[in-house]
């Protein structure tokens, strides 16, 4: 019977839909992981790579064909800067160690270093880092507590 027949002409699965069942992993989700010391993404099933933090699409090829993952603890310190003059609110802070971190996976993440900033030197560039705690702080312009990941050098 042709009116039984679907059309699926975008190439996505078909299912009720909704904003919740196609957010598979939203960015509270990603922060509430990192407070159990966990990192959360998204593996793509049509190229295979890994997404994090989550986004609505796969950050590699555009795919939403996505299902939750967890990733691994380690990674690689790609670049890293100290802060010695914060921004309005971090006055506690400082010095403190905004870092970059290219997880085995792929996909590169944000965090804070947990290391002496007196010490720190390009020379860290290229370490082993780990995932070793979070870090939760508000500000007057974002808009209510953020959590990013804590990585501590390893080697
Ligand atoms: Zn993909």
């Amino acid at each position: 019977m042709e009116n039984e027949l679907k059309v699926n002409p975008s190439g996505v699965s078909g299912g009720t839909g909704g904003a919740r069942e196609y957010m598979i992993l939203t960015h509270a989700d990603y922060e509430n992981g990192i407070k159990e010391g966990k990192l959360l993404g998204l593996r793509c099933l049509t190229c295979n790579k890994i997404t994090c933090p989550p986004t609505p699409v796969c950050q590699w090829c555009g795919s939403m064909n996505l299902e939750r993952t967890e990733l691994g603890r380690e990674g690689e310190l790609i670049t890293f800067t100290v802060i010695r003059v914060p921004p309005e609110g971090f006055e506690d802070d400082v010095p403190y160690i905004p870092c970059l971190v290219r997880t085995r996976e792929g996909p590169c993440i944000v965090g804070r270093l947990d290391y002496d900033a007196e010490r720190a030197t390009q020379e860290l560039l290229g370490k082993q880092v780990k995932l070793n705690g979070s870090y939760t702080r508000g500000d007057k312009f974002s808009g209510g507590l953020r959590t990013c990941p804590v990585f501590s050098v390893t080697e």
